[in-house]
C-alpha cells in the first residue's frame, strides 16, 4: 500500500497550489491569531457564512489583546447568528489564556496549542501546520472522508481506537518537507470540501484518483464507516415574548452550559401552563400563543411557540421573572441573542 501512496502528499501539494482555495482572507498569512480565528469559525460553519463574521471580528478585535480585553457580552453579540455559542465563549477564554499565560504569543506546537480552551487536536494541528510548518496531521470531517477512501480504511470511526489508528496512518502520509505543510493541509481540506463529496465524489477530477483504493473498488461512498449515528431528538418550548408599548422586551440571560448559553433570550418554558403560572393572573390571561416554528440545532429539532404578552400601564414597570430586565430596541444590536429570538424581534421591529 505504501508504495502506492508514496506520491500522495506531493500530489496534494501540487494540486492545492493550482486548484485549491488560495484567496480566502485567512490564507496567505502565518499569523496564528488570524488562522485560529478562522479555524474556530469554520468548525460546523460554511466558508460563505464565515466571511462576513471574520471581517467584523477583526475590525472590532484586531489583535488577541483586543479580544482578551473585550467583555463576553461584546463577543457573543458579534457572534450572534453563527451558532454553536460555546465556540464564542471558548474563543474569549482562549484569547485571555494566550495573553495571560503566553504573553500574547500563541504557542508554536500542536501539543501546546491543545492545552488552550476550545482548541482540539485537529484545530491545533491546523494552526501548527499553517503557521509554524509543523509536520502534524489534521483529521477534521472532510479530511477523514478523503483519507478513509484513499486508504480504504474500514475501521469504525465511532470507536476511538479506529480514529487513533487513522490518525497514525494520516501521520505516515505527511510530506517530508516541513515547508509543504501549509499547502498539504489546505489541499486535504479543499479536496474534502469540493471533489471528494460525501454522496457523489467527483473521482474523475480527483488528483489522487490513481492512488485511491476505494475508487479502485468502486466503493467510494462506503467510506468512512461509522456505525453509531447521532440520534436526533425533538423538543417543544414556549417563549414568553413580553413587550411594552415603547417596544422594549423582557430578556433573560441563558445559563451556561446549555442551549444558547450566555445569550439574551425570552424566558423559556417547557410547558404552556408553566409559563402561565410564572405570571400574575392579571397578566397570564393576556397571553396570546403564536404559531409554533421549527428551529434546527445539531442534534435536536426545537418547536418554538412564542407567547405574546403586551404590557402597559403600571405593569410596564414591574419585574416579570426573577432573572432578566427590559431591553429597548436601541440596545438589541449590542446583545448576543439566539437566531429565533432575533427572528421574533425582527418581525416586531417591522410592524412598529
Ligand atoms: Fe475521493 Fe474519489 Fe478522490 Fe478517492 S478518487 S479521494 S473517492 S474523490
Amino acid at each position: 500500500m505504501q508504495h502506492l501512496l508514496k506520491n500522495f502528499a506531493l500530489t496534494i501539494v501540487k494540486w492545492q497550489r493550482t486548484h485549491g482555495r488560495n484567496t480566502l482572507p485567512w490564507q496567505n498569512t502565518q499569523d496564528p491569531y488570524l488562522v485560529w480565528l478562522s479555524e474556530i469559525m469554520l468548525q460546523q460553519t460554511q466558508v460563505s457564512t464565515v466571511l462576513s463574521y471574520y471581517e467584523k471580528f477583526l475590525q472590532r478585535f484586531p489583535t488577541v489583546f483586543d479580544l482578551a480585553a473585550a467583555s463576553i457580552d461584546d463577543v457573543l453579540a458579534l457572534w450572534s447568528g453563527l451558532g454553536y455559542y460555546s465556540r464564542a465563549s471558548n474563543l474569549h477564554r482562549c484569547a485571555q489564556a494566550v495573553v495571560q499565560e503566553f504573553g500574547g504569543q500563541f504557542p508554536r506546537s500542536a501539543q501546546q496549542l491543545q492545552t488552550l480552551p476550545g482548541i482540539g487536536q485537529s484545530t491545533a494541528a491546523a494552526i501548527a501546520a499553517f503557521c509554524f510548518n509543523e509536520r502534524v496531521a489534521i483529521l477534521d470531517g472532510n479530511v477523514k472522508r478523503v483519507l478513509t477512501r484513499v486508504l480504504a480504511f474500514g475501521g469504525d470511526l465511532a470507536q476511538a481506537a479506529s480514529v487513533r489508528q487513522l490518525w497514525s496512518q494520516a501521520s505516515d502520509l505527511l510530506p517530508q518537507r516541513a515547508q509543504d505543510m501549509p499547502s498539504y493541509t489546505q489541499g486535504l481540506m479543499d479536496l474534502g470540501a469540493s471533489t471528494c463529496a460525501q454522496r457523489q465524489p467527483l473521482c474523475q477530477q480527483c488528483p489522487v484518483q490513481t492512488m485511491c483504493q476505494a475508487h479502485a473498488a468502486d466503493q467510494a461512498t462506503s467510506y468512512p464507516v461509522r456505525t453509531r449515528k447521532l440520534k436526533r431528538s425533538a423538543q417543544k418550548l414556549w417563549l414568553l415574548w413580553a413587550r411594552r408599548a415603547d417596544g422594549a422586551v423582557w430578556l433573560e440571560r441563558r445559563p451556561t452550559p446549555g442551549v444558547w448559553g450566555g445569550l439574551y433570550c425570552f424566558p423559556v418554558f417547557e410547558q404552556m401552563p408553566e409559563l402561565s403560572a410564572s405570571l400574575p393572573a392579571a397578566l397570564s390571561s393576556k397571553c396570546q400563543e403564536q404559531s409554533a416554528f421549527l428551529h434546527v440545532l445539531t442534534h435536536k429539532d426545537l418547536y418554538l411557540t412564542p407567547v405574546l404578552l403586551n404590557i402597559s400601564g403600571k405593569q410596564a414597570d414591574q419585574k416579570l421573572t426573577d432573572q432578566g430586565a427590559w431591553f429597548e430596541p436601541a440596545v438589541w444590536g449590542d446583545l448576543g441573542m439566539p437566531a429565533p429570538i432575533r427572528k421574533c424581534l425582527g418581525a416586531q421591529a417591522a410592524i412598529q
